[in-house]
């Protein structure tokens, strides 16, 4: 097992703590009529007793059905394919909880989409009601990189882009930060069956690991 070299300082351990006891709490959209109570659950993870640094910030969509039963994101097939993707990006399968800080555009799971295989894509009033607790989040742990997985977290953060073809692959440095656009893992992406999509995902990943050779 690989070690982090950067141990996760208290201050960030205790404020992620702390945000995520309040973070479990919220009930704003079952109060606004969004959710029903029973999906109005937030799945927040506390940083691994021996995290590293949480430096590099993953920001999915929402939680999916299979995290409200393991309270923890990316435990099914599509974590293990994230898994794979990200030790070619220089973060080994067992640092995958240490290394990388998870959070979405919104914490509750939204659903199905009626008459469809994936989930519901958060309505505007669920992601502007969820936003103050991703603003709190980057202001404790200050990313570096931050992995976009899926449209809906790369249009939050990089504007009106037209499709996962026009950016993963691609790096947007803002003050600082790096973002890095992906694809949801998931089996239902037909997207990744293209060979082209399959290549941008391999350069995404060269593009972090020669971040993540920075953070070392
Ligand atoms: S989605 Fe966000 S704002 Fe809405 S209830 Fe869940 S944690 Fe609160």
């Amino acid at each position: 097992m690989t070690r982090p070299r950067h141990q996760t300082t208290d201050r960030v351990r205790n404020a992620l703590i702390v945000l995520n006891r309040d973070l479990r709490d919220c009930r704003a959209c079952h109060m606004a009529g969004l959710l029903d109570e029973v999906e109005s659950v937030p799945i927040a993870l506390d940083p691994e007793p021996d995290a590293a640094a949480p430096r590099i910030l993953l920001v999915g969509q929402a939680p999916g059905l299979r995290a409200t039963i393991t309270d923890r994101p990316f435990a099914g097939a599509a974590g293990e394919k994230l898994r794979a993707w990200f030790e070619q990006g220089g973060i080994p399968r067992d640092d995958f909880w240490r290394a990388i800080h998870f959070a979405a555009v919104t914490r509750c799971y939204p659903g199905r989409l009626p008459g469809a295989k994936g989930d519901r894509v958060p309505s505007p009033r669920e992601q502007a009601l969820c936003r103050p607790w991703l603003d709190e989040l980057f202001e404790i742990v200050r990313p570096r990189v931050v992995l976009l997985v899926g449209l809906l977290a790369i249009r939050t953060f990089l504007g009106p882009v037209k499709s996962l073809t026009a950016v993963v692959g691609t790096a947007t440095d803002r003050d600082g930060v790096l973002y890095i656009p992906l694809p949801h893992p998931s089996g239902v992406s037909r997207w990744l069956n293209e060979p082209a999509n399959v290549a941008a995902v391999a350069q995404a990943m060269r593009i972090l690991k020669s971040e993540t050779a920075k953070l070392d």
